[in-house]
């Protein structure tokens, strides 16, 4: 086998193979740990003492995946169109 050939076979598989466990995670789990938080669900205040909800997640510790965010956009546009 040709050795291009060989590397572009192997980087479509690799692009295949990622893509689908992406896909899989947001069909499977699709909130994720909220990345400001890190789950927690409150930050320090930076003036004082005290904690306050975290901004991002809304006090949830956790945030949707973006492969989810577009799954539920494209469901939600194609439910519109076909009512
Ligand atoms: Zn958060």
């Amino acid at each position: 086998m040709d050795p291009v050939t060989f590397l572009a076979i192997a980087a479509v598989t690799i692009v295949a193979i990622v893509t689908f466990r992406y896909v899989m995670a947001c069909w499977i789990r699709p909130f994720a740990t909220c990345q400001k938080c890190h789950g927690k669900r409150y930050l320090p205040n930076r003036i004082g003492r005290g904690t306050h909800d975290c901004r991002r997640c809304n006090g949830t510790g956790l945030r949707l995946r973006w492969g989810r965010h577009a799954y539920n956009f494209a469901r939600r546009l194609h439910n519109d169109g076909t009512r």
